[in-house]
């Protein structure tokens, strides 16, 4: 079981310091899920550098295909590796949305992330309008297709119109979409949508779901660590 947070564009270098400090005391002793904490590009060396030896991983957002070279703006796994960073999640539909990432650009940074030994967390799901036209399977579909199965890949479905709407999937859509993505690739799925305290021992508590990847509420120490606490307990 796998509990990750996705900062998104929050938190600067020393507030990610305070954060890593106060989740390293709540969650010392803590044993049964893995944790990571995926902050901006900006406060990953902060995020290591408070989390030194803790089992509390620390992820990127995102990752570039080429190992170095003229793409301003971007930042390569080997980069990430020296830092310390353990994974990157790749594929988030805000990146998809608002930043063009198409399911080849999602492969790309993918493999080259596992082949630098960081691990992936491959972000699929299908938007409300696709959902209400019955496309969900083929959009599924489509975006798994570019993943090949790897050790250190893990699969978060994120329905879209569940990010940051504080709707999140129902047991029922959760537990469809996460079996059929199984049909079609073997690593773990967790899930993503508006995961908070309140649901997360339902959501986590399903068959085929492995985790969770958490955005707005793994922003506090309290509702993140509680997150981490039910995962534990299923
Ligand atoms: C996310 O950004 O990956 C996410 C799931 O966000 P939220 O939990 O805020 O819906």
């Amino acid at each position: 079981m796998l509990i990750a947070g996705n900062w998104k564009m929050y938190k600067t270098a020393s507030e990610t310091e305070a954060f890593c400090v106060a989740l390293r005391e709540r969650l010392a002793g803590f044993d049964g899920v893995d944790v990571a904490v995926c902050p901006p590009f900006t406060s990953l060396a902060a995020a290591v550098g408070s989390l030194a030896g803790t089992d509390i991983a620390v992820g990127a957002q995102n990752v570039h295909w080429e190992s170095e070279g003229a793409f301003t703006g971007e930042v390569s796994a080997p980069m990430l590796r020296e830092l310390g960073v353990y994974g990157a999640i790749v594929g988030h539909s805000e990146r998809r949305q608002l930043f063009g990432d198409t399911d080849e650009d999602v492969a790309r940074r993918t493999r080259a992330a596992l082949d630098a030994g960081l691990s992936v967390i491959a972000c699929v799901g299908e938007t409300e309008a696709e959902r209400e036209s019955g496309e969900t399977e083929a959009v599924l579909r489509r975006q798994v297709s570019v993943l090949e199965p790897h050790e250190n890949l893990v699969i978060a479905y994120e329905p879209v119109w569940a990010i940051g709407t504080g709707k999140t999937a129902t047991a029922p859509i959760c537990q469809i979409a996460h079996g059929f993505i199984h049909t079609l690739i073997d690593v773990p799925v967790i899930y993503g949508g508006s995961v908070k305290p309140e649901n997360a021992a339902e959501l986590l508590g399903l068959a085929n779901v492995e985790g969770a990847l958490v955005g707005g509420a793994s922003l506090d120490v309290e509702s993140f660590a509680a997150i981490c606490e039910a995962g534990a307990a299923v």
